[in-house]
């Protein structure tokens, strides 16, 4: 009915440009709201301030593919997320377990065992219920994690009622449009995610069936995120009338990040409280710092955070092996370089893998002037991805564009200048990911990797023997490479006997 009030124009002239005006627009956002159940009767109340919801179904581990381009590996759950608009707040409780079939790519596969994760976000805090080193313990102490606060305000102003409180909140900024015949409001958010432009398409019961949003990711760039929201249904144990979709599909990138089918849905329970950790509220701000140490001569290990790099030092340049996470991370590395090894150019960076977290600071690297050398199945897809706008968060690729120099690696591939050898070998046999490169510096008996052995802290005790660390070992006796010390991309300095050890071979 709504429609053909303010749209009438567009379906006299049919290619007409929309007709967007924003009182229509908020009429439209109301029947939305009366279509879920959200207000009730003449008077704008809103019924819905908090709300509990579980599901089953499966998520994907965004970035983790096991081929650049495919699809993101997945994990079968069961969900329960609970969450209050008032506060914003939202603790998503998931137990994760390995899919079926044959299990590649990363993000943690294959587990060892299911995983619950708790994350939680409230206010401008953000973290997990886990043990640094140990992963997720529900139940332990909070570990901060400031960097995720964003991400969980979009999943939580996403979700339908949510997003149709920041339709109303947009006001006069809220616009709608008609698109294949549906009905789409289009808006900014507000508060800490403002700017974000969001897109609601409703389906013809008036209820928010796909919503769109673009926000930044180093890899992708101007990443859309989509989620659908189908089979709307009053999901409440009791009779509540509020209509809530009973399959929930999102997606990043082009796959699927999200597919659940939700078994019930409980809103305005009281006690739904999202008190802030003491220890999460005075955590100091993330720094990206980098600790050096050098291994050997003309090799140093830059740490500092949760991925590490390490510097080559030749005759007349670097050789940087790994530029991981984001412009951030790679700038901060990238001068730690320069600080180390002064008045020599960052002539080639070694890519382990195409892994977004192993990845994401290669744009800051090209900017630089370096050569990227990645796995030869790797370069159409950088190529490809590079190539998509970056406008929502320009990084120094995106201020100051440069073509990519890459050079595919196949099996094996050698940097040397007589004084200083790098060799790197495709990693065979792995299943975390097809692309993956392993470096070795025969001076230094050095051995360069990337999550195929992440070395637990010295007091740990030991885990289960990992399949890929024992895979790793294999590639190491089958290229005769005589490795005394590894540097792990994630991890510590570890000598040979520690791998050994982890894979139950001392
Ligand atoms: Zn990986």
């Amino acid at each position: 009915m709504i429609r053909r009030l303010f749209c009438y124009t567009l379906i006299a002239g049919a290619l007409a440009a929309p007709c967007a005006r924003a009182q229509d627009a908020q009429a439209v956002v109301k029947t939305a709201e009366y279509a879920l159940g959200m207000i009730r009767g003449p008077q704008r109340i809103d019924a819905i301030n908090t709300l509990e919801y579980w599901g089953t179904g499966s998520t994907y581990a965004f970035g983790q593919s096991y081929r650049p381009d495919s699809a993101w590996p997945e994990f079968k759950v069961t969900y329960h997320a609970s969450l209050s608009y008032a506060v914003p707040a939202m603790r998503v409780d998931v137990t994760r377990s390995n899919p079926d079939g044959l299990i590649q790519g990363g993000g943690g596969l294959p587990l060892a065992a299911p995983q619950r994760q708790i994350q939680v976000m409230s206010g401008k805090f953000a973290w997990n219920e886990s043990v640094p080193g140990a992963g997720f313990i529900p139940g332990s102490a909070a570990t901060p994690t400031p960097g995720a606060v964003n991400d969980r305000l979009l999943q939580l102003w996403t979700l339908p009622f949510g997003v149709l409180k920041m339709a109303v909140k947009a006001g006069s900024a809220a616009k709608v449009t008609t698109e294949g015949g549906a009905t789409v409001i289009t808006f900014p958010l507000s508060g800490a995610l403002q700017g974000i432009i969001t897109k609601v398409t409703l389906n013809a019961k008036n209820q928010p069936e796909r919503v769109e949003t673009r926000t930044s990711d180093p890899v992708l760039g101007d990443m859309v995120t989509e989620t659908t929201y189908s089979d709307y249904k009053d999901l409440g144990e009791i009779t509540t009338d509020v209509q809530f979709p009973s399959h929930i599909v999102e997606k990043q990138g082009g796959f699927p990040v999200l597919d659940l089918t939700v078994t019930k849905a409980d809103p305005n329970n009281p006690y739904v409280v999202f008190p802030v950790p003491d220890n999460v509220e005075k955590a100091p701000p993330a720094a990206v710092k980098v600790e050096t140490q050098k291994v050997s001569e003309g090799v140093w290990y830059l740490t500092g955070g949760t991925h590490h790099s390490v510097a080559v030092e030749f005759k007349n340049y670097v050789a940087l092996v790994e530029c991981p996470l984001n412009d951030d991370r790679a700038v901060a590395v990238i001068d730690a370089v320069k600080k180390t090894i002064p008045n020599k150019p960052i002539r080639y960076v070694v890519n382990s893998h195409h892994h977004f977290d192993h990845l994401g600071g290669l744009r800051a690297c090209v900017a630089e002037g370096a050569t990227i050398l990645t796995a030869a199945e790797n370069k159409p897809y950088y190529e490809k991805v590079w190539a998509m706008p970056h406008t929502l968060s320009p990084d120094r690729l995106a201020k100051v564009p440069k073509k990519p120099v890459i050079e595919a690696v196949a099996d094996k591939r050698v940097l040397t200048d007589g004084t200083q050898t790098l060799e790197l070998y495709h990693l065979q046999g792995t299943n975390h990911a097809d692309t993956m490169l392993i470096g070795y510096l025969p001076k230094a008996k050095v051995l360069i990797e990337a999550d195929v052995y992440n070395p637990a802290p010295p007091i740990a005790s030991p885990g289960p023997v990992v399949k890929e660390s024992v895979n790793l070992y294999e590639n190491i006796k089958r290229l005769n490479l005589d490795v005394q010390q590894i540097t792990p991309l994630h991890g510590r300095l570890v000598a040979i006997s520690d791998l050994r050890k982890a894979i139950g071979q001392n």
